[in-house]
């Protein structure tokens, strides 16, 4: 299906640009008027894959993450957020909660967060290439006003 609008965003891996990813997908997403609780959601999924991107993928180094974000009819979003950072061996294993590669200093639980905001998680990810995260949400139905 053909998004009705869409929008991409190319940003370098600082931790500064966590929030900025956050705060303009919630901008592009608001023209699907969504509720409070929906724009929360995406945020906070948004903020979990960006994060990773920064702390896993970049670990020691600054590279760029790809954000792409489609609005469909009957107010469907998807998020894309790609790197070409370190990659996932086992995206299973990952996507478990409670896994994580950074000992204390992490809780393991950005894709549970991900997955419990959104209606659909995947993640393809190839080590030493990158990793992509695409994530889609229905909104309750609202004219879409573009
Ligand atoms: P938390 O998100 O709770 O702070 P976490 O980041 O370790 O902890 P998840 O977000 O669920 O937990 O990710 C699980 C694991 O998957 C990470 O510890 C990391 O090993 C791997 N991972 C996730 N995203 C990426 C990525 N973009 N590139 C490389 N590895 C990743
Ligand atoms: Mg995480």
């Amino acid at each position: 299906m053909k998004p009705v609008n869409e929008m991409k965003l190319v940003i370098p891996s600082r931790s500064a640009n966590e929030s900025y990813a956050r705060v303009a997908v919630a901008a592009f997403a608001a023209q699907l008027d969504p509720t409070i609780e929906e724009i929360n959601d995406i945020k906070t999924a948004v903020s979990e894959a960006v994060t990773n991107c920064i702390v896993h993928a970049y670990r020691d180094k600054i590279g760029t993450i790809f954000l792409t974000v489609k609005l469909f009819e009957e107010g469907k979003i998807s998020i894309k957020i790609r790197d070409s950072g370190c990659g996932i061996e086992n995206v299973e294993q990952a996507m478990e909660p409670l896994f994580t590669t950074a000992g204390e200093e992490r809780a393991g639980l950005g894709f549970a967060v991900m997955e419990s905001f959104m209606d659909k998680l995947t993640v393809r990810s190839k080590p030493g290439k990158g990793t992509t995260v695409s994530m889609e949400k229905r909104l309750k139905a609202r004219p879409l006003r573009v």
